[in-house]
């Protein structure tokens, strides 16, 4: 007895991540609807001129839920990366001790340029 080996449906995968699509619509995008919205914050982030480098940092602290919508989509609060400090962050200021300097622009920014995206 041998197994049929052909009947596997091609299969679509996320330009993204590699996860089998499903849904009709991810497959015509060719990404999930997760990659899909990532790939729209990465845009809005880097069209706002955040490095690579910020834009990483920013996804991992939405991923944490490290930021939190305060008013609207406009004012975020969000933790400091040691988890003790609690800032206040816009896509036009942010109150962190980087932002204080605001010599760059901080993640917390890149991260509420992503989320209004
Ligand atoms: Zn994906
Ligand atoms: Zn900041």
């Amino acid at each position: 007895m041998t197994t049929n080996t052909n009947t596997t449906a091609p299969t679509a995968k996320c330009a993204r991540c590699g996860r089998i699509l499903r849904s009709a619509a991810s497959i015509a995008r060719g990404k999930g609807a997760h990659c899909a919205r990532l790939d729209r914050r990465e845009a809005a982030a880097r069209e706002a001129g955040f490095k690579d480098a910020a834009i990483d940092k920013a996804l991992q602290l939405i991923a944490d839920h490290g930021i939190v919508p305060v008013r609207g989509r406009r004012v975020f609060a969000v933790v400091s990366s040691d988890g003790t400090g609690r800032y206040l962050t816009a896509r036009e200021a942010c109150n962190c001790p980087a932002g204080l300097r605001a010599r760059h622009a901080c993640y917390h920014r890149a991260a509420a340029h992503m989320l209004a995206a």
